[in-house]
């Protein structure tokens, strides 16, 4: 396919996942023709973030999803390389304890979202329940159902906070993902990433799609919008998401605050 796929879906726009192609690379023929691009990302990312922080006005807030070996993993590794640890947390979410579940769904993820002059990372995340809880039944159809409209609201909380939101689905194909099992299996040193209940998981493929459609059409919105990120390609992936993250910081006109007064005049003792 090589007509242009637009990143974001329009809010409103019902999407569906067929549209996608999760092999699309945009113009760039292969990853030789997007390295030094990969490298001053990083760069660039490592100086907003240091703005970012010494400003202390805004946070980002990154949320990946993705179904297995989708390669949330590999994104924080690679596109976060450059970035000072200090002023970034990434939280993955569980299975819920079962203090967790003795709240609502979203307690668990507030106490996680960044303070100002952070970037927070969610490897999975509330979005988890509305999928994987809707696909299993954890949770009758009625307690799942209104939960988009919560998560639309807490979200629009965040934004209202001085909290930018940024929503990436790692979109990859079955093939893909049965390719990346086999590589589990294959590779003794990636043996402990694979795990039989993602083959559970995967038998449900087309249910996972069609919850993962509904969270990306009625989760969608201006203040925080969906990135479907064809990620069959990680060098791809990798290219989106780092010059996504990179515009967004930039649109928020960041400035490193002002000096105190007299810096010129001031002599440090011996
Ligand atoms: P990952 O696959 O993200 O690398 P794990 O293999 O530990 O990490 O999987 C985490 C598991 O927790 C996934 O199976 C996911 O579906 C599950 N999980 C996350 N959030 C919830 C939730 N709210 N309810 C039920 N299960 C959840």
């Amino acid at each position: 396919m090589s007509k242009h796929q637009p990143l974001c879906p329009k809010p409103g726009h019902h999407v569906q996942l067929a549209d996608y192609d999760p092999s699309y690379k945009g113009e760039y023929p292969d990853k030789d023709s997007a390295r030094d691009q990969l490298k001053s990302n990083r760069d660039r990312l490592r100086e907003l973030q240091e703005v970012l922080w010494a400003e202390g006005k805004h946070a980002l807030l990154i949320i990946l999803q993705a179904m297995d070996a989708g390669g949330k993993d590999g994104t924080i590794r690679h596109v976060m390389s450059g970035v000072n640890p200090q002023g970034v947390q990434v939280t993955s979410f569980k299975v819920p304890t079962p203090e967790d579940l003795a709240h609502d769904f979203l307690w668990r993820i507030h106490q996680h979202t960044p303070p100002r002059g952070s970037i927070g990372i969610f490897n999975r995340s509330h979005y988890e329940d509305v999928l994987v809880v809707r696909v299993e039944n954890l949770v009758p159809p009625e307690v799942w159902k209104v939960r988009y409209d919560h998560i639309n609201n807490f979200e629009r909380l965040l934004a209202d906070s001085g909290v930018t939101i940024l929503k990436f689905f790692l979109h990859i194909s079955k093939n893909e993902q049965k390719e990346r099992f086999a590589a589990r299996l294959n590779e003794p040193d990636k043996n402990w990433k694979f795990s039989r209940g993602d083959l559970k998981v995967r038998e449900k493929w087309d249910q996972y799609m069609a919850a993962y459609e509904d969270a990306l059409t009625r989760c969608n919105t201006g203040y925080a919008p969906w990135h479907i990120v064809p990620a069959n390609r990680k060098w791809y992936r990798n290219l989106v998401i780092s010059n996504t993250i990179i515009e967004t910081l930039e649109s928020l006109d960041m400035q490193y605050p002002a000096p105190e007064p007299d810096l010129d005049q001031i002599v440090i003792p011996d």
